[in-house]
C-alpha cells in the first residue's frame, strides 16, 4: 500500500475530485497549505492502510483514495458535504452559469455607470435565483450526502 493521499495530491494537478470533481484546486483552500506555506493536511506523511472511495446513493463515485486511519475518519467527519453531481444536475448548472454571466455583466454595467442596464440585469439575476429555489423545491437539486466506503 502506498502513502496516504487524501486529496489526490501527487496523482494529478490538485484535488480534482474534491466535492465530486466539480471544484478545481482553488477550492481546496486552507487544506492545501499550512501557515508555513509548505504543505498542509492535504499532504499526509503516514502510510495508507485502506483504500476507500466516496459514493452517493445514486451511485456516483469518487476516485479510489489510499488513506490512513486518521484521514479516513476526517473525511467521514465531513459527510455533511454532499454529492456535487446530485446537487448540480445539468439543469441547475445551466442556471448557475447564467447567474455567473449576469454577475459579470452587472460588474461591467456598474463600471460604466449604466444604471438602466444594471437594473435590468439585477432583475434577471433575481429571476434566476428564483429558478434555483424552484429547482430545490421541486427536488431537482438534491443534497445527497456521500458515504466513504472501503474498496478492496
Ligand atoms: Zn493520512
Ligand atoms: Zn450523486
Amino acid at each position: 500500500m502506498s502513502r496516504c493521499n487524501p486529496y489526490g495530491y501527487a496523482t494529478d494537478a490538485g484535488p480534482k475530485h474534491l466535492m465530486g470533481g466539480h471544484y478545481g484546486p482553488e477550492y481546496a483552500g486552507k487544506q492545501v497549505t499550512l501557515r508555513d506555506g509548505i504543505h498542509g493536511p492535504a499532504v499526509c506523511e503516514r502510510e495508507a492502510d485502506r483504500r476507500m472511495r466516496l459514493v452517493c446513493e445514486k451511485g456516483h463515485t469518487g476516485p479510489i483514495m489510499d488513506l490512513c486511519g486518521q484521514h479516513a475518519l476526517e473525511i467521514m467527519d465531513r459527510m455533511a458535504q454532499c454529492c456535487t453531481r446530485c446537487v448540480w444536475p445539468d439543469q441547475a448548472r445551466g442556471v448557475n452559469e447564467a447567474c455567473d454571466w449576469i454577475m459579470t455583466e452587472m460588474a461591467d454595467a456598474r463600471a460604466k455607470q449604466d444604471i438602466v442596464r444594471y437594473k435590468r440585469l439585477e432583475a434577471s439575476l433575481n429571476d434566476h435565483a428564483r429558478q434555483m429555489d424552484e429547482l430545490l423545491a421541486r427536488g431537482v437539486i438534491i443534497k445527497r450526502p456521500l458515504k466513504l466506503v472501503e474498496v478492496s
